[in-house]
């Protein structure tokens, strides 16, 4: 059975007289810093000088240079991209950190891929909410609580699951429930999510969006119907509050006749298989080797360069003018330079089937 903690299993007194480092003052970091400063617990910020230290100083934190926070926190949360996390833990954090600290992650992605590799004498938690940052502070001001999965990867205090209940209830997270992983295992969920399950359903939903529109119904009602009208996220938010099968009672019989009855249509669809590959890819390490590659991070301009060309995107622009919605600008990717594409040469034949699957 897996462990699954609530408020009363968190102790906020193992947090007494510690000074809390929020490296990060982003989407996680703000909410974060700012409920656990109205649990009654000492927060410092450390981040470079720019908008987001001002940000901190207009919510009334002390803030100060990475280092010189780590420097003096009992407790430092890592709240910046996992992208560039090694590197600024490897210059700023390591040199600094003090013996028999705990270290605090928001994702499982470094620890559990071994991008970084721990110090020996602190403990090494993972504090990472199912939410996105202002639903994080939302959810803390309304008393609702959010998930999240912890882990422990170093118990160096002894201490380590107190420490980490402790500061699970001071964001807010233990009013709904904190549940236990390992750090890979939440990095895995997470990437799987992304990776096995975001693609499918967009794949889905361009596919019903095509069927709609090559039988000559409007763009524009084609779109409202399938996505804009926010229809469809009522649903998935009524999934989560009273369950996958009860929310089928907000709808009308003749949908839950036609929903169930054509539902079957679709068991033989091939996604699994697909998604099994997809995982154990995650699984191995091998996502993770390749996103780690100087290589990939070209090959990723090329593959978006394709994506913002893909034909969905000129028709919801079109479709967003004509119902008066505002347009953002993601349409526009930068064609990739003479220099760049002489360097993905050897991935010739890969780029060209994206530019396939896209264009
Ligand atoms: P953000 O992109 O919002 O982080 C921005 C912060 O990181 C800013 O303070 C920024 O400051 C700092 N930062 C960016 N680049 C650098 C750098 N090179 N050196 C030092 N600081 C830098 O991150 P999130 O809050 O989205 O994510 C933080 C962690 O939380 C990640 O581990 C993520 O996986 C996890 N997480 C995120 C969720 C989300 O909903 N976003 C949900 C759950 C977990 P500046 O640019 O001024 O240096």
């Amino acid at each position: 059975m897996v462990n699954i903690y609530h408020e009363n299993d968190g102790n906020l007194s193992f947090l007494k007289d510690k000074t809390i480092a929020m490296i990060g003052y982003g989407n996680q970091g703000r909410a974060q810093a700012l409920n656990l400063r109205d649990s009654g617990l000492n927060v410092i910020i450390g981040n470079r000088s720019d908008r987001f230290k001002q940000m901190a100083i207009n919510d009334g934190f002390s803030t100060f240079s990475i280092e010189e926070a780590v420097n003096k926190s009992d407790i430092t949360f890592l709240l910046i991209p996992d992208e560039i996390m090694n590197v600024v833990f490897e210059t700023q954090i390591r040199p600094n950190l003090k013996s028999q600290s705990a270290l605090v992650f928001a994702s499982g992605y470094n620890i559990g891929f071994k991008l970084i590799k721990h110090p020996k004498d602190v403990d090494i938690l993972l504090l990472a909410p199912r939410m996105i940052g202002v639903g994080v502070r939302e959810n803390y001001l309304n008393k609702n609580g959010f998930f999240s999965f912890i882990a422990i990867e170093k118990d160096f205090s002894g201490n380590a699951l107190e420490i980490l209940l402790a500061l699970a209830k001071a964001i807010g997270t233990l009013k709904k429930g904190a549940i236990e992983l390992t750090f890979k295992q939440e990095a895995e969920l997470d990437l799987f999510n992304e990776q096995g399950f975001g693609p499918a359903f967009g794949r889905v939903l361009l596919s019903a969006i095509y069927t709609l529109i090559d039988a000559g119904y409007p763009p524009e009602a084609v779109l409202v119907e399938m996505y804009m009208s926010n229809e469809m996220s009522y649903t998935y938010k009524k999934m989560a509050d009273v369950g996958l099968i009860k929310q089928v009672d907000f709808h009308s019989q003749t949908s839950q006749y036609g929903a169930m009855s054509r539902g079957i249509k679709f068991r033989k669809l091939p996604v699994k298989p697909v998604m099994e590959s997809i995982l154990k890819n995650i699984q191995n390490g091998e996502f993770t080797k390749e996103w780690e590659k100087k290589m990939t991070k070209l090959k990723f301009k090329m593959i978006k360069f394709f994506a913002t060309k893909q034909k969905i995107n000129k028709l919801e622009k079109l479709v967003r003018k004509n119902l008066n919605l505002k347009i953002y600008d993601i349409y526009e990717e930068e064609s990739p330079t003479k220099e760049e594409l002489e360097t993905l040469k050897d991935i010739e034949h890969e780029i060209k089937l994206f530019e396939q699957y896209y264009i």
